[in-house]
């Protein structure tokens, strides 16, 4: 199964991909926790990274676009299908995978698209707390840790991340509805999108779309 989540910042796609996670049985590929642990690392790709990420700003396709062929080519876990998690996000990065996908004979199975409102989303940024060393996800009132501050899967650190302020929140939606929504229509073309309800929680789009999945999985399955 060859998914891409598509949706606005805090629409809930890394917390909905670790839910699916299991359930699937795939790799989850978030081009976001890739860049935070370039940015970590210190290494030249993350510092060029971080310029545009502290400003909300969309990363050059190029650059995000070398990391995930650098991903492929790297995990050979990828050949039983993966999620891509904020990948692409321009319609020139949709094209990018695209190519990779003929290069290996593959098709996307579906485009999943978090559609989400304005309000949910703010709230949900302003409260959310991600694990500095699993990259999980949760929510001081939402989803609150079992242990204040403590990830409830590895114990690790919850941080807020610098960019979950709301200049720059302002910014990533501004380069959403600019840069990523129109890419919407352009898988709506290829037939694969499936839309859901993202102002639901998580576990509740899980279920919707584990049973879109099992109806159409048969004719879906490349
Ligand atoms: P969110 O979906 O909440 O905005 P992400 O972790 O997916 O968070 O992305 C954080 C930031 O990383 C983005 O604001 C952007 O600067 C950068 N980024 C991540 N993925 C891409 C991408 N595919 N293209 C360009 N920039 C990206
Ligand atoms: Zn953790």
């Amino acid at each position: 199964m060859k998914l891409v989540l598509l949706g606005p910042p805090g629409a809930g796609k890394g917390t909905l991909a670790n839910l699916l996670k299991s359930s699937l049985n795939i790799l989850h590929i978030s081009t976001g926790d890739i860049l935070r642990e370039e940015i970590k690392n210190n290494t030249t790709l993350g510092q060029e990274a971080k310029k545009y990420i502290d400003n909300g700003k969309l990363v050059p396709d190029e650059l995000v676009t070398r990391l995930i062929k650098n991903k492929f080519a790297k995990d050979d876990r990828i050949s039983k299908g993966y999620m891509l998690d904020g990948y692409p996000r321009t319609e020139q990065q949709a094209q990018d995978l695209d190519k990779i996908l003929k290069e290996e004979k593959k098709l996307l199975n579906y485009a999943i698209y978090l559609d989400s409102t304005l309000p949910v989303i703010i709230q949900r940024l302003g409260g959310r707390r991600i694990c500095r060393k699993c990259g999980a996800v949760f929510h001081i009132k939402n989803r609150p840790p079992k242990k204040e501050g403590v990830c409830d899967l590895c114990q690790g650190e919850l941080y807020q991340r610098p960019d979950d302020n709301k200049t720059t929140i302002e910014t990533r939606m501004k380069e959403y509805l600019t840069n990523t929504k129109p890419i919407i229509e352009y898988y709506k073309k290829q037939g694969i999108l499936v839309t859901v309800d993202s102002d639901e929680e998580s576990e509740d789009v899980q279920t919707i779309l584990m049973k879109t999945f099992n109806e159409n999985g048969k004719s879906h399955n490349h």
